[in-house]
């Protein structure tokens, strides 16, 4: 292989992007390279663990090695990070990609625990109609080092006492319509040879409820939670018309007890509850029946309202009734607090503020 390409700016600008790598491709150019397969392992390290932002950094490769790297590769993190604090802690992280496009990852404090909300995309394929990065459309889907970029970020800058207890991927994007990117993102970021470590178990992965994919899931080791948000096909065709159109509920509930749940863990439904849509006495009994049999909990989540949608968050009163009819069968139910409202930072809040006044969905014709 030659590799005594001049180091000018155009061929720093045409250099792989280490990061880009996944540790097979990582391999690959170890042996292109004619060193022995354990530098594999020692680069990554670099990436990941130390997190230099120069090849010169790697201070246990040669002089000549390093020469040599930088002659084919490039570490190239987010450049531009613009952070948003909320009244109630929470922050979140608008990244400017390669492209100009940014995407947003949002941290959120609660008793004790720290977790990190991700995005998978840039936008959505899905039209959830109660959603704020369906009016985006998808822009494009996000590379596994984007994904993992959004961790090393915040990682980057949490304070000395902080550390991060749990990830989901619930920001912008469906995680399942961009499965290999996602797939291999987890891989580094629970790789603990020479990866961010971070266990699996502390990683929950949230669909909108494609249900021919949720195996692939059970094969990454990390939790699942499903996007429910309706009790019936005409009420949920209306809501995530193409989710629901491509995996109907009663599919989407034979994939779910199907699904291989791991000893001591559970599936998570979650549920967004609108008001007058689907925050009934008659949704809640039906979703008990729903999930009758499935080892899992739910949480409730008041819709946050967004400029130009129709939908309106339900009373707390109707929220505590839907809760007392599921723990009245017995099911663990929760009401996720939405934290960062102020900042556009809850969920279903990700992503641009449409341009103009888009068409109002009222409830009314959200019932379909
Ligand atoms: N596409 C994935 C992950 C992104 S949405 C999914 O659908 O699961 C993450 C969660 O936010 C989902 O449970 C979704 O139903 C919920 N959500 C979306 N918009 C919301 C809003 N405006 N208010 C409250 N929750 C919302």
């Amino acid at each position: 292989m030659q590799l005594a390409v001049p180091h000018t700016c155009e061929s720093l600008e045409r250099a792989i992007n280490l990061l880009s790598l996944r540790f097979s491709a990582g391999e690959q150019l170890i042996q292109d390279l004619g060193w022995p397969r354990y530098r594999t392992s020692q680069l990554f390290r670099w990436l990941y663990r130390k997190r230099v932002r120069t090849i010169d950094e790697m201070t246990d490769f040669s002089h000549a090695a390093r020469g040599q790297l930088q002659q084919l590769g490039k570490i190239a993190r987010f450049e531009k990070v613009h952070i948003i604090r909320s009244s109630d802690g929470t922050r979140k992280f608008v990244a400017r990609l390669e492209d100009d496009l940014s995407i947003e990852s949002v941290l959120i404090p609660d008793a004790g625990r720290l977790t990190l909300c991700l995005s998978t995309q840039v936008g959505c394929t899905l039209d959830c109609r109660f959603c704020l990065t369906e009016t985006m459309g998808l822009k494009r889907n996000l590379h596994a080092h984007e994904i993992v970029d959004q961790v090393m970020t915040v990682q980057d800058h949490l304070k000395s006492d902080e550390r991060l207890t749990s990830l989901v991927l619930m920001g912008m994007g469906e995680p399942l319509a961009n499965f290999d990117a996602v797939a291999d993102a987890i891989a580094r970021i629970t790789n603990s040879e020479w990866g961010l470590g971070i266990p699996a178990r502390r990683i929950t992965l949230s669909t909108a409820g494609m249900a021919s994919r949720l195996q692939e899931v059970a094969a990454l080791g990390v939790n699942l939670a499903i996007s429910l948000n309706a009790t019936t096909n005409a009420q949920r065709d209306v809501l995530m018309p193409v989710v629901n159109r491509l995996h109907p509920l009663d599919r989407l509930l034979a994939a779910c007890r199907q699904y291989p749940v791991a000893p001591h863990r559970r599936l998570t439904f979650e549920y967004v509850l609108l008001r007058g849509v689907n925050d009934t006495e008659q949704d809640a009994k039906r979703l008990v029946k729903l999930l009758n049999g499935i080892r899992c909990k739910v949480n409730l989540i008041p819709f946050n309202e967004f400029s130009g949608n129709a939908f309106r968050r339900p009373d707390d009163a109707v929220v505590l009734q839907f809760q007392k009819v599921l723990r009245h069968a017995n099911l663990d139910v929760f009401i996720r607090k939405s934290k960062g409202r102020d900042v556009l930072g809850a969920c279903g809040q990700l992503g641009e503020l449409p341009p103009r006044e888009p068409v109002l969905l009222t409830p009314a014709r959200a019932h379909g």
